[in-house]
């Protein structure tokens, strides 16, 4: 029996959201702009065509604010210096979220508050993970790590880099080992929200679009098939605008059911690839630390996921956080290795030993069970990797994703 307070979560859950379509209808009837950044590149030749602009000049705000980084409308230096002012005057800004707070770990990790203008109150959290070379440097000049010039090319001191992003303030989805399901649901982040924390990161690293091997991955606070539309307007103005492969980004989900059926309706040009986070090995257990499997308990999961239609060599990944006594042992690897097989799918699978936080009584698994559970997956012939914990210093780690801006 679910308790009324479940129900009525899950009630809340079913509900995927409609997010804020751009709409730009109320443009140039006074004084009534808005934040430009997560308009696509044709509502906004529709704006400058209701400003009586040529809708051309809409492509060429979109060259600036997602290829340039200008987060300055008065930067903007490719529309004449009239129609800028008149934008400003109008009340139009870019309204880019910015970076607030930078948290560096000894890792080369980086943890970053972000503000999105209009909410002064709190800020959205995304990571930084640079691997690779640590710290040679191309030109072969010395670095001090504290003082990088980081938009200097010659001062790149990685090699290929994955960003994590938003998709939300907080969760709902209330899983029992996570520290961001302790803030609930604050709110929806807009697409330009998401988007935006992607460029802020470009912007302060440098990153070179189509050179740089960049990955990102929406597995930052929220879930992201909780607001659906807000997410995949992200994923579209990153492939469309940016010029990012959908390939290089992956959307991890809890297991929305009506989330992963729409997904596997989107074109392969515009979807991301797909995690799901398993992190159990049967209903019993998963209904246990994830509240939200009573609703959509593993085989429905399953089912969604075959909907879905892969790309060539793509597969779909199940992350499994290991938690210490409750889901690393070796009974339950063999299980996960049989239930992972039984789907048929082209899968693999990422361990992720679990973080602590504050107020979570979990314990961290030990490195043993880790490498036996890997084992036996891999024995089974099913690709599995140990996901390496980045910044658990910075608390920008899985699932330690919670702080605002009061600390
Ligand atoms: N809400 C989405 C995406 C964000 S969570 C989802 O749940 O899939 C990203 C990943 O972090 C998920 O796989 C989740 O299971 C994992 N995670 C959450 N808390 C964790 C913790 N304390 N330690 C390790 N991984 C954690
Ligand atoms: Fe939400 Fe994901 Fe954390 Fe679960 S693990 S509470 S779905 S962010």
């Amino acid at each position: 029996m679910l308790s009324r307070a479940v129900t009525e979560n899950l009630r809340q859950l079913v509900r995927l959201d409609a997010g804020d379509p751009a709409d730009v209808s109320h443009a140039f009837g006074g004084a009534s702009g808005g934040r430009l950044f997560g308009l696509d590149a044709e509502a906004l030749a529709a704006l400058m065509a209701q400003a009586g602009e040529p809708a051309w000049r809409g492509r060429q705000l979109a060259e600036a604010m997602y290829r340039q980084r200008v987060a300055d409308l008065n930067e903007i230096t490719t529309l004449p210096k009239s129609l800028r002012q008149r934008l400003i005057d109008e009340g139009w800004q870019v309204g880019r979220p910015q970076i607030a707070q930078v948290f560096q770990s000894v890792d080369g990790t980086e943890r970053y508050l972000v503000q999105c203008p209009g909410q002064d109150t709190e800020t959205v959290e995304a990571v930084w993970m640079p691997e690779g070379d640590d710290g040679e440097n191309g030109d072969g000049s010395d670095l001090d790590g504290n003082d990088l010039d980081l938009k200097d090319r010659a001062g790149k001191r990685w090699d290929r880099a994955t960003i994590c992003v938003s998709s939300q303030v907080g969760c709902a989805v209330n899983c029992q080992f996570c520290l961001t399901a302790k803030l609930g649901l604050q709110r929806n982040l807009t697409a330009g929200e998401i988007a935006g924390q992607v460029i802020a990161i470009f912007a302060r690293h440098g990153v070179e679009v189509g050179r740089d091997r960049v990955n990102l991955v929406f597995m930052g606070m929220g879930e992201p098939f909780l607001n659906y539309d807000n997410f995949m307007g992200a994923a579209r103005l990153l492939v469309e605008e940016v010029g990012l492969s959908p390939q290089r980004m992956t959307v991890s989900t809890s297991g929305i059911v009506p989330g992963i059926e729409r997904f596997a309706q989107e074109p392969a040009e515009v979807r991301p690839k797909l995690a799901i986070s398993l992190n159990a090995p049967n209903d019993a257990i998963r209904g246990e630390i994830m509240p939200i499997n009573r609703k959509w308990p593993i085989e429905a999961v399953m089912d969604a996921l075959r909907q879905v239609q892969l790309r060539p060599r793509e597969r779909i990944t199940f992350e499994y956080v290991l938690l210490g006594g409750v889901t690393d042992q070796p009974q339950h690897a063999a299980e996960v290795a049989r239930l992972v097989r039984r789907t048929g799918l082209p899968v693999k699978v990422n361990l992720i030993a679990w973080n602590p936080g504050p107020g979570i009584a979990y314990s961290m698994p030990q490195p043993e069970a880790v490498e036996a559970f890997r084992v036996t997956l891999a024995g089974e012939g099913i690709p599995t990797y140990v996901r390496k914990p980045r910044g658990r210093d910075i608390f920008a780690a899985c699932g330690q994703l919670k702080r605002t801006v009061e600390g």
